[in-house]
């Protein structure tokens, strides 16, 4: 037996046979009929893509998907090679030259966000030149218990493939903050990356544990026997998880826990029982605004479907929370060398004021047809921003009170997630309620990037400067009075939910998915004397 470690990426167990990529039932082709100039190609890869962007559930792929269809509708990327075309060049050769250049660029920009997508760019290289030599790639189809090992996959080719229930993905190459990472989450398929090029021969079994990082070849009786254990205690675990997902969030003590669901939009909600949570804690509305923002009535149905789903619950909608590694198109601002620190969510927002207050209208639109509307405001460091805000939103009630638009003034929150803003609460101005957004308070308190992975180790929640800002906030809301949530990815870790309830927190918000796990981890604290902390394991 061979024990190879690399980087978990998603959580899950698979035991299976190794298949590599695509060459397992995955090369294979149909002939179409080939475009007649390059520009066309890159219209029918576009087209291509949006037919995938329809198909697919996940408003993450969605904006994945999406930034490939704007980069090939791009006109400067062909600009410079028309001279070529005009001359009779090969399409093929003049494709390769112009993404090349692009990925070059890409490669070697310090910006984590351009060297992220440099795996998208792969995708489109040889997604149009596919479409130039008229072939039409067919899904890949997979054994039912496929190990499936490759360089690196493109999200495209992820998304275009079904994945089954007992696969799972290694990959030489990879990050577990790159795109096709994010999607093996959403789709609960094992995934470990990073592995190096130690031979994983095709055909070979092999035991996959994405939550480890490990990939176990040629497994012995005892690591079989091991398997099948964790395997089923897995299972065990998530039936109990979805019975708990059912009932109350109680402490072993009795206190109640507020829990919220974290969403993109409407659609993530459909089959989710209402029942579930106490509201909606954190709309990422940037996801709506992926092809650029839409205009105030299509904002104002988008809320409305979200209230109605909530039955006159909280839903906080917070306002675009673009740039940083959220570019929006027509939005953002052009290239900065530190998008992290630079114009990004309420910043912008300030900056785009006409934008921002078509935003602003729908949200006081929206809270006069609903009740439980309430705004919060991403990357807020001081109160003058608050002001600001403040001030725009009585432009737009009495835009709206001249125009004889029903209108409300919602309660105006604030995400702590700037460390100044985090000591300082209380002089933020007149704020409604606080959400602490742990992802970024995390990195700007640990100044670890959150998505650069050679970093992310000390992206740590149990590092004692986190644990005293954090209770500092707790702290500084209860005095304050101001009511507090947390919204950021801890609020859907077990492992960490003692932590945030330890800390004095009792509301927290998070991806459907995760409520069952969180109200087990909530009605195991704290823990009894010799027992193991609640959500470990
Ligand atoms: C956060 O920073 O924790 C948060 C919830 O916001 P986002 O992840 O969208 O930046
Ligand atoms: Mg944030």
């Amino acid at each position: 037996m061979t024990r190879l470690v690399g980087q978990a990426a998603a959580p899950g167990l698979a035991l299976g046979r190794v298949v590599e990529w695509p060459a397992a039932g995955g090369a294979a082709v149909h002939e179409a009929a080939p475009p007649r100039t390059l520009p066309e190609a890159l219209e029918q890869a576009a087209a291509q893509l949006r037919e995938l962007r329809e198909r697919t559930d996940s408003a993450e792929a969605r904006a994945i998907l999406e930034f490939q269809v704007e980069f090939l509708g791009d006109p400067a990327l062909l600009e410079p090679a028309l001279p070529l075309l005009q001359q009779g060049s090969d399409p093929a050769a003049v494709w390769c030259a112009a993404i090349d250049a692009q990925i070059a660029d890409f490669e070697a920009s310090d910006d984590d966000y351009f060297r992220h997508r440099v795996g998208d760019l792969r995708d489109m290289r040889a997604r149009v030149l596919a479409v130039l030599a008229g072939q039409a790639a067919a899904e890949v189809e997979l054994p039912a218990d496929a190990i499936v090992v490759a360089d690196d996959i493109a999200p495209s080719r992820f998304l275009a493939t079904r994945w089954g229930p007992r696969q799972a993905v290694v990959l030489r190459g990879g990050s577990p903050t790159a795109h096709v990472a994010l999607l093996a989450r959403s789709r609960a398929l094992p995934m470990v990356v990073a592995l190096g090029t130690a031979p994983i021969p095709p055909g070979s079994t092999a035991i996959v544990d994405g939550g480890a990082g490990t990939v176990e070849l040629a497994p012995d009786p005892q690591a079989l026997a091991r398997f099948e254990q964790r395997r089923d205690a897995l299972e065990q675990g998530r039936r109990a998880a979805e019975r708990s997902a059912a009932g109350p969030a109680r402490t072993r003590g009795g206190e109640r826990v507020q829990v919220l669901l974290n969403v993109s939009d409407a659609t993530e909600l459909e089959g989710v029982d209402p029942a579930l949570c106490d509201g909606i804690g954190l709309v990422r509305t940037e996801l709506m605004f992926a092809e650029g923002p839409p205009d105030e009535a299509t904002q104002l149905a988008a809320y409305g479907r979200l209230l109605h789903w909530a039955g006159g619950r909280q839903v906080v909608v917070r306002t675009l929370d673009a740039g940083g590694d959220k570019p929006v198109p027509g939005w953002s601002m052009p290239h900065e060398a530190n998008p992290f620190l630079g114009t990004r969510g309420l910043r912008l927002s300030l900056r785009q004021a006409e934008g921002f207050k078509v935003q602003l209208r729908a949200l006081l639109r929206a809270a006069a047809g609903g009740d439980g509307l309430r705004i919060l405001l991403p990357m807020v460091t001081d109160a003058a921003e608050v002001a600001a805000v403040r001030a725009l939103v009585a432009a737009c009630a009495d835009e709206l009170r001249g125009a004889g638009l029903a209108h409300r003034l919602p309660p105006l929150g604030v995400m702590v997630e700037v460390p100044a803003a985090a000591l300082a609460l209380d002089r933020l101005g007149p704020i409604d309620f606080a959400s602490i957004g742990s992802n970024d308070l995390l990195q700007y308190t640990m100044a670890a990037a959150r998505d650069n992975p050679r970093v992310s180790p000390l992206a740590d929640a149990a590092h004692p400067g986190f644990e005293r800002l954090l209770g500092l906030v707790v702290q500084g809301a209860a005095a304050a009075g101001i009511p507090l949530s947390l919204c950021g990815d801890l609020a859907a870790q077990p492992a960490q939910v003692p932590r945030l309830l330890a800390a004095g927190l009792r509301s927290l918000s998070m991806p459907a998915a995760a409520v069952g796990a969180v109200k087990q981890a909530i009605a195991g604290w704290p823990a009894a004397p010799h027992e193991p902390p609640a959500g470990a394991g």
